[in-house]
Parts: C-alpha cells; sequence; structure tokens
C-alpha cells in the first residue's frame, strides 16, 4: 500500500511575508488532523530557509522547485544540492514543463540533476508529460517513455529508491482543464508498466506516481480514487490554504 503525496509548487509566488502567512495558515489547517498524506510544500528559493524554521516539528516536507547539477562554483545565479540540503530540502522538482518549455531544459540536463539530487541525498519529483500537440497526434505515451528512459538513464534501483514521478500534461498545467480520471489512471497504469521493464515489478509497485495538472478540491478525490494515482502535485491551488488541505484531505 503506498501513501499518497500531495506536493505543492508555489512557482514564482510568494515573497517572504505572504510565504509566512500561507505557511501558518496550512499549519493551523493541518493541526490535529493526524492525516496519513505525506505533504510537501515547494516554495521559491528565498523563502526555504524561512519555511523551513516554521515547518519545524510538523509533519511538512520541504521541496525546491529546481537546482543545478554542481556543486558549487562559477555558475551564476544556479543552486546547488548542497545548498537546498543546508536550508532543510528534502525535495526537488526536476524537469517540470516550464522549466522544459521556458528555460529549455532538455532530457539530458534533467538526468544530470537527477544524478545530482540523488548523490546529495535528495529526494527528486520527476516531472513529465506531453503537450496536446503530441496527445492530438496519438505521441502519449511515446513521449513519456522517451522522458523517462533519457531523465532515467543509468540511474539504479537503489539510487532511485527515493524517486517520485510527476505525470503532469503540459495541457493540463494552469489551464484550468484537467485530465479526466480515467485519461490520467492510463498513463500512470503505462508508466508503471515501462518501470517495471526497466527496473523490476518490487519498484514499480513502490514507486509513488502524482499527478499533476489543474488539480482542485472539485477533482482531487476523482483522481486520487485511481489504482495508479499516488498524490498530486498541486499548482494554482496550493496558493490558498483551504483549497491545499482539503485536495490534501482528499488524499486520505
Ligand atoms: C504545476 O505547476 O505543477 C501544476 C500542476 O500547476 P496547476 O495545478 O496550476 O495546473
Amino acid at each position: 500500500m503506498r501513501t499518497k503525496v500531495v506536493a505543492g509548487n508555489w512557482k514564482m509566488n510568494n515573497d517572504i511575508n505572504s510565504s509566512v502567512t500561507l505557511i501558518n495558515e496550512i499549519k493551523k489547517g493541518l493541526n490535529q488532523k493526524n492525516l496519513n498524506v505525506e505533504v510537501i510544500i515547494c516554495p521559491p528559493f528565498t523563502s526555504l530557509e524561512t519555511a523551513n524554521v516554521l515547518i519545524k516539528d510538523t509533519p511538512i516536507k520541504l521541496g525546491a522547485q529546481n537546482m543545478y547539477f554542481e556543486t558549487s562554483g562559477a555558475f551564476t545565479g544556479e543552486i546547488s544540492p548542497l545548498m537546498l540540503k543546508s536550508v532543510g530540502c528534502e525535495y526537488v522538482i526536476l524537469g517540470h514543463s516550464e522549466r522544459r518549455t521556458i528555460f529549455l531544459e532538455s532530457n539530458q540536463l534533467i538526468n544530470k540533476k537527477i544524478k545530482s539530487a540523488v548523490a546529495s541525498g535528495l529526494k527528486p519529483i520527476f516531472c513529465i508529460g506531453e503537450t496536446l500537440e503530441e496527445r492530438e497526434k496519438g505521441e502519449t505515451f511515446k513521449v513519456v517513455e522517451t522522458q523517462i528512459r533519457e531523465g532515467l538513464a543509468d540511474l539504479t534501483e537503489d539510487e532511485l529508491k527515493n524517486l517520485i514521478i510527476a505525470y503532469e500534461p503540459v495541457w493540463a498545467i494552469g489551464t484550468g482543464r484537467n485530465a479526466t480520471p480515467e485519461q490520467a489512471e492510463e498513463v500512470h497504469k503505462f508508466i508503471r508498466e515501462l518501470i517495471t521493464q526497466i527496473y523490476s515489478k518490487e519498484f514499480a509497485e513502490k514507486l509513488i506516481i502524482q499527478y499533476g495538472g489543474s488539480v482542485k478540491p472539485e477533482n482531487s478525490k476523482d483522481l486520487m480514487l485511481q489504482p495508479d494515482i499516488d498524490g498530486a502535485l498541486v499548482g494554482g491551488a496550493c496558493l490558498k490554504a483551504d483549497s491545499f488541505i482539503k485536495i490534501i484531505e482528499s488524499a486520505q
């Protein structure tokens, strides 16, 4: 039985003051609920250290939204895995579609980042998903398979023991148009079968595969009820404590 994992990707939202307010509201909302769901918040870099202090003594975990693969050096503007560890991050989102499309990150670069994250003891939330054009051309499985094979190239089952995969169809991100539970389940099942082929059944059965793309309190329960959907990566709806908490509750 896999524990559901709900992560909130704040993207480039919230300065330090509004980060403090949002975290305190989430803490208050989750207080004494005793839910059997792993909750992760991924604020922007500038709020990570404060977030780490605020979530101490709570079950909430901290993640970053990106990192570079080198550990230090002349890489102006970049953040290393060791820096993320030093401010309390346990997770890091890698390969988000906004990184792929706006910042032109390739499967090869994402592969380097995943290798570096696991070598530093960070748990990757590895995002994959097809565009609308690719879906309409019937290429969804091919695109997802390439992203997985290239993104996880040369990584062993043992190195990936803390991996989370987030299936996020690009056409559903920030659009208000979520995949139906059946559409999402079809791809999640495909991913689990592919992971069985590449690694093993045992590993695939334990792997957490989140769905992401316009998850809201109104649609989250039906998505979470699908057998291969193990939680959600939430964008817009995690910026308000009440909707984020409702999504977490629906995962219970
Ligand atoms: C995301 O950014 O990973 C995401 C799924 O965003 P949204 O929930 O807003 O579609």
